[in-house]
């Protein structure tokens, strides 16, 4: 079946889909799909408007990312606490290999890089690994998350 035809055949059935509520994943499916940027619940891939803005639901399953006010504080956390991880394994590491001749001008704009970048590029994974941790904690309410009839959430990942 080609696409065109499966396109019309959408078109004459706008009313017969039916709608699957979604159970919550397994906890290192939701971790995986956190860690890919991806739903938590259903897997979509699609989660972002340009590179830091999370959508405001999930395209696909409808969840709604920012189940409560503040939400993503525990991702602002993670980040932070990744961040200053490697901040310090930077700084300890460097000033081992280079003891004791440490050269503390490129070891710190090495640091002042990883303080700047990885904050940034960390930025949207642990949105969505949070999303996943939240699920969780706190699993899926019913119908928080539906998907339609002929496009159940996949399997895999
Ligand atoms: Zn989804």
């Amino acid at each position: 079946m080609g696409r065109e035809r499966l396109s019309d055949r959408e078109s004459e059935l706008p009313d017969r889909r039916l709608l699957f509520v979604i159970a919550t994943p397994s906890k290192s499916r939701l971790i995986l799909r956190g860690l890919t940027r991806r739903c938590a619940v259903c897997g979509e891939g699609d989660l972002t408007e340009g590179f830091l803005r999370l959508r405001d639901r999930c395209p696909r399953c409808g969840y709604v990312f920012e189940r409560q006010d503040g939400h993503f504080v525990g991702a602002v956390g993670m980040n932070t606490i990744f961040t200053f991880a490697l901040i310090a394994i930077t700084l300890i590491g460097g000033m081992v290999l280079m003891w004791p001749d440490v050269e503390f001008v490129p070891l710190a704009a090495v640091t002042v890089a990883i303080a700047v970048l990885v904050p940034t590029l960390f930025h949207p994974i642990a949105k969505t690994l949070w999303i996943g941790i939240d699920l969780i904690i706190h699993p899926l309410e019913p119908g928080e998350a539906v998907v339609e009839a002929e496009e159940r959430a996949p399997e895999q990942g």
